[in-house]
């Protein structure tokens, strides 16, 4: 089915809702209080801001609201029955594989295959990685706290930040980075020798010895990834200096001359495990070259001494953890930390800064030559070769000296070499352009059965076709490429209408269309974001149509002509996410709640233990670190012993203490804040009159994010002492 495929959910998600059309009325409230006044915001980056402007600001917007959310409840009360798009047995299956201790799913590293392995295989592979101690060195914990006030102090050393860029760079629920490998199947002979032998969806390996993985590095939230992508945003201009910087397939097909001449040969360039093969000086020396050149690059506010720090913070504690144990990577860059790109461009450019200089103390047309046509895409190089052979002989020399680490594998071609996705074919003195695929790419396009916005599925024949007209200059050879499209997405189910029509847009749009480059548009966009569910009715007209309401007020009516309203779908969880976690941990215990133990304690009398805790209404809070009475910054459900109705809570003191608060507040009247006290004192009549199970542990203070955390569970488990009495 492919990992895009999603199955139909079981259930309607109309609560949901209630919260994207509360989010989609704050926007616009924001977009009138802010209407026409010169707001600017001078930071880089910034934390998304939870102000909401009240309402009794304006009459039409109010009325707009209020109308708007009453037709959409009244729709969304009864969920549309629909067929599952896969059977039951299916979904059985689909669990029992997600579920399976012995197995572990992968996407392969290219080409979009699914890679099914035993774990103990797996595990074995992975660890000898990681026993390579020139890369990664274990270490006893996260350091979380160091590398934070590492942080704190990059921050103060510069002064110059805003208060904005401050607390997006410090203030947010951090996370550990995770340690993966994907199988590298397009690179290991057995598996290609396997795929080509037996043209089978489904090809089996024993034990692939010569199986590589390409080591991942992913820390979405980790502790520096916000300062990964400030450090990104701050580069990103230096990337239009490189004179070999190739954006995309586009970028490249704009280069490509229209004539060659007899003894030009196709040459490309790999180089060797970029990412984990640049030493952090190198990097740095690479960098400060770059800010040096153009300072004027990076505004007033950063100077070059925070770009250095923050890149040494990034690569020097890129810590993660593997089946339960910490690691630091020593040498190169993860691949998920945003800035990676860049940063490895940046080297490599400062590189070739080199290698052009070398090439000029030799032959100044040498050199010129090589700049003009040197072209590389992150560690993808190319170059169309007119120069006598012998000279290439000593340009890969050159190349390859420039820096023992960084190593160029070459392949030279008369006829056709690949780069990108891009087949460049050599005819007499012409090139041309064909789509290339690996012999691994499993060309897996999203099922049309899948439960996709409907105009997400329609616009898929359309987009593919359109990939295929930009690269494929030469028409039989289109023709051919659309033909077997076609065919591949009568196999995943698309109907023939469906792919005529697209395949027909995309060949009406004329070539040099294709290879333009798109600008930006610089319209309003307000999108109304929701996650796709087909079991719910469409809100989305009555958000739209309802905005006439506005059209009586000139100020709204601005507002709403000046803003295009779209509508936004989140995407239903997929197979991927259901089979694939990045995370890999055998569970040797699980973790759970327990007492301190301490006879001083005055919580663990109260503390309810275990790895969850099931409330009355059989709903079950299950926890994912071990807490004992000491834990702060927490969720916590409060149960009356009376009645065993529970309260949910928050606090970022010690849950001890915000016991005593509980205790003093349901004694005193007086003292008595919220209902719950008094409900305390009168329903239960044995001691303890409550229990307290803490079930989520925040890993940094932060209320708004343990605020909203609160009430997302509020949301859901309804407790019903949290209601008003
Ligand atoms: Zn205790
Ligand atoms: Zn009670």
């Amino acid at each position: 089915m492919g990992l895009k495929f999603t199955p139909t959910p079981e259930q309607s998600n109309s609560n949901e809702i209630d919260d994207d059309l509360s989010n989609f009325f704050r926007k616009i409230r924001l977009r009138e209080y802010y209407y026409q006044t010169n707001y600017t915001n001078d930071s880089v980056v910034k934390n998304s801001s939870n102000f909401c402007p009240p309402n009794g600001r304006n009459e039409a917007l109010d009325n707009y609201i209020s109308t708007t959310k009453i037709l959409c409840s009244n729709a969304l009360k009864e969920p549309k029955s629909i067929k599952h798009n896969i059977s039951l047995e299916q979904r059985k299956a689909l669990r029992s594989l997600a579920n399976d201790k012995s197995i572990i799913i992968k996407e392969a590293d290219k080409g979009g295959g699914i890679v099914i392995m035993n774990v103990d295989f797996y595990k074995k592979k992975t660890l000898e990685m990681l026993d390579d101690n020139e890369y990664y060195q274990e270490i006893p914990t996260s350091n979380k706290n160091e590398v934070f006030s590492k942080i704190k102090s990059l921050i103060n050393k510069n002064g110059k930040l805003t208060k904005h860029e401050i607390d997006y760079l410090l203030k947010f629920e951090s996370k550990t980075s995770t340690f993966y490998g994907l199988p590298k199947i397009h690179k290991c002979q057995s598996i290609q020798k396997k795929c080509k032998d037996f043209k089978s969806r489904y090809v089996e390996v024993l034990d692939p010895d010569d199986l590589a993985f390409r080591p991942i590095v992913a820390g979405p939230i980790c502790e520096t990834s916000r300062l990964s992508s400030l450090a990104d945003q701050l580069l990103k201009p230096f990337l239009t200096l490189i004179p070999s910087y190739v954006r995309d397939d586009i970028d490249f097909l704009n280069f490509i001359p229209k004539q060659v001449s007899d003894q030009t040969k196709l040459v490309s360039f790999d180089i060797v495990s970029l990412y984990t093969n640049i030493p952090h000086d190198l990097g740095i020396e690479a960098i400060s070259y770059w800010l040096s050149k153009n300072p004027e690059l990076l505004g007033s506010r950063f100077d070059k001494m925070f770009i250095i720090e923050s890149l040494k913070i990034i690569l020097e504690n890129n810590i993660f953890v593997f089946n339960n144990k910490y690691y630091n990577q020593r040498k190169g860059t993860a691949m998920g930390t945003k800035v990676a790109p860049t940063y490895a461009t940046l080297v490599l450019a400062y590189l070739e800064t080199i290698l052009y200089k070398r090439l000029q103390e030799e032959d100044n047309a040498f050199a010129l030559y090589v700049k003009q046509n040197w072209k590389r895409y992150l560690d993808d190089c190319f170059i169309f070769w007119e120069r006598p052979i012998e000279d290439l002989i000593r340009f890969e020399k050159i190349l390859n000296s420039l820096h023992k680490d960084i190593q160029f594998k070459m392949q030279v071609s008369d006829t056709e070499l690949p780069f990108l996705d891009i087949l460049l074919i050599k005819k007499d003195k012409h090139i041309i352009t064909d789509i290339f695929y690996k012999v691994t790419d499993s060309k897996q396009y999203l099922n049309f059965s899948s439960c996709h916005p409907k105009h997400t599925k329609i616009n898929v024949p359309f987009s593919l076709a359109r990939r295929i007209c930009t690269i494929v200059g030469n028409k039989t050879i289109l023709k051919q490429r659309l033909s077997e499209l076609a065919n591949i997405l009568i196999k995943r189910q698309y109907p023939k209408e469906v792919i005529k029509t697209g395949l027909k847009k995309a060949l009406e749009i004329p070539r040099h269309q294709l290879l333009c480059v798109k600008k930006k548009s610089h319209e309003q966009i307000l999108p109304f974001i929701s996650t796709h569910n087909p079991k719910n009715k469409n809100v989305f007209g009555i958000v739209k149509q309802n905005l006439q309401i506005c059209n009586n007020d000139t100020k709204m009516k601005n507002i709403i002509s000046d803003t295009k309203i779209i509508n936004c779908k989140r995407q239903l969880p997929n197979l991927k996410r259901f089979l694939i976690k990045s995370e890999f941990k055998e569970q040797h215990h699980q973790p759970k709640v327990s007492k301190c133990n301490d006879i001083r304690c005055g919580l663990c009398d109260y503390l309810i233990e275990g790895a969850y805790f099931t409330t009355k209404s059989n709903m079950t809070f299950h926890v994912k670190q071990n807490m004992n009475c000491s834990v702060e910054n927490v969720l916590y459900a409060l149960r009356c012993n009376g009645c065993d109705e529970i309260y949910i809570g928050q606090t970022g003191d010690k849950l001890r203490n915000r016991r005593t608060v509980h205790e003093q507040q349901m004694r005193d009247p007086s003292a008595r804040k919220i209902p719950l006290s008094g409900h305390l004192d009168t329903c239960c009549k044995s001691e303890p009159k409550f229990s307290i199970f803490p079930f989520y542990k925040f890993n940094c203070v932060d209320a708004s994010a343990r605020l909203s955390k609160e009430k997302f569970f509020i949301t859901i488990f309804k407790p019903k002492l949290n209601i008003k009495l």
